[in-house]
């Protein structure tokens, strides 16, 4: 049976090339990159490097960019990190706003800040999941320290505006962050023609490797750290590097950059393959929830959900159950909610009905997925969802 990968937003398998430059410093090149020895300062060269490289590829300087273990912590970090700076050196709670559609890495620390009294503003997003320049000035108080947007919604895939929005932001003297977990190596990301002050990534969404990502801090920018006990990156986070994994993302996000806009047109009309293959053959059995073809939309996602048939619901789980036993691998929207059978976050805050919600399948395709995948996902799709209705 073919077995057909559609989960890249997910995660993405490790590229060859990354594995190959990561090696040496799984074997050979062990040492701790705070060692004062050779093999501490070789490995201190790499991470050095590495940070050269990821600043360079989105027009930082090296020392705005802070590893992490992740995206997750990369937000936290913006979040918690800036908060809770600003309270200490202002004596108040600074405010805060985001949005109803951000992954819980951005929505868990905002609500973990709101309980420990911070002022808290969650936008309503519109169609698709985005908000818009006017929702943010609306929302800004004389307190607002922070706002935190993400670039491309994991879930549906749409675009927020940030360049307009970091304009706004500018104007009222607020600092931008934007978790771009989902474009970064996908989209061109420059973090000065964006504008942002903050900036999210992490490697295994570019086929680096799991457990590292970066938060770019623009200069001037304080962060309180969430990890102490070292005085690594610049005592923003703590700990013993993980110099393979640094090594990896950096090889990773400079091949994605690389050849960032050849992948992303590739993708961009197997996306449109789908969704036109998807709409011939399932009509109005299905609601598409990933904006069509010029819309202001990632090229990698498409998500659609399946409204009641006779008053009789969907169930999301057996939907993707169904398409895993014929060799598809999609996911529910997020991986990390995907498993509950709470309804998406993202789909409920865009005013699906509960019914409709849960019974969704976000396709997500990468780099090396194929015009033959997604012709096979859109005639599987069409017999599961038959036969899950008979
Ligand atoms: N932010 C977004 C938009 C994501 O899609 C994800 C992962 O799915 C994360 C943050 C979390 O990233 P990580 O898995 O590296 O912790």
């Amino acid at each position: 049976m073919q077995q057909v990968y559609m989960d890249h937003a997910a995660t993405t398998p490790l590229d060859e090339r990354v594995l190959e430059a990561m090696l040496p410093y799984l074997k050979e090149h062990f040492g701790n990159a705070s060692s004062v020895h050779a093999r501490g300062r070789k490995a201190r060269f790499a991470v050095e490097a590495s940070r050269e490289r990821i600043a360079g590829l989105i027009g930082a300087e090296p020392g705005e960019i802070v590893f992490t273990s992740g995206g997750t912590e990369a937000d936290n970090l913006a979040l918690k990190g800036v908060l809770q700076q600003r309270q200490q050196q202002q004596g108040a709670r600074g405010h805060l706003i985001t949005s109803a559609a951000e992954h819980e890495a951005v929505l868990r620390p905002a609500e973990a800040l709101s309980d420990a009294g911070w002022p808290v503003t969650i936008l309503d997003p519109g169609p698709h999941g985005a908000v818009t320049p006017h929702q943010v000035t609306e929302a800004f108080r004389p307190d607002t320290v922070l706002v935190s947007l993400m670039h491309a919604n994991n879930e549906t895939g749409v675009l927020t505006p940030i360049e307009e929005i970091a304009a706004v932001c500018r104007k009222h003297d607020v600092l931008l962050h934007c978790d771009a977990v989902q474009t970064a190596g996908l989209l061109p990301l420059n973090v000065n023609d964006l504008g942002v002050d903050l900036l999210s990534m992490s490697g295994h969404k570019f086929y680096g490797p799991k457990g590292i990502g970066a938060l770019y801090v623009r200069g001037g920018v304080d962060l309180d750290p969430l990890v102490e006990g070292g005085s690594q990156e610049r005592k923003r986070r703590g700990g013993t590097e993980n110099v393979a994994a640094v090594v990896g993302c950096a090889e990773a996000l400079a091949l994605a950059v690389d050849e960032a806009a050849a992948r992303a047109e590739r993708i961009r009309c197997l996306q449109r393959r789908l969704t036109h293959g998807l709409q011939d053959r399932l009509g109005n059995a299905m609601q598409l929830n990933t904006p069509l073809d010029d819309a202001p939309v990632a090229p990698h996602i498409v998500n659609l959900s399946f409204p009641p048939h006779e008053e009789q619901p969907m169930d999301g789980e057996m939907l993707l159950l169904n398409l895993d036993m014929q060799g598809v691998h999609a996911s529910a929207g997020s991986a990390c909610t995907s498993g509950a059978l709470e309804p998406s976050h993202v789909l409920s805050a865009l005013g699906l009905p509960r019914a409709t919600a849960s019974a969704a399948a976000r396709f997500s395709l990468g780099k090396d997925t194929t015009e033959e995948e997604v012709d096979y996902v859109i005639e599987t799709l069409e017999t599961v969802v038959q036969r899950m209705r008979r």
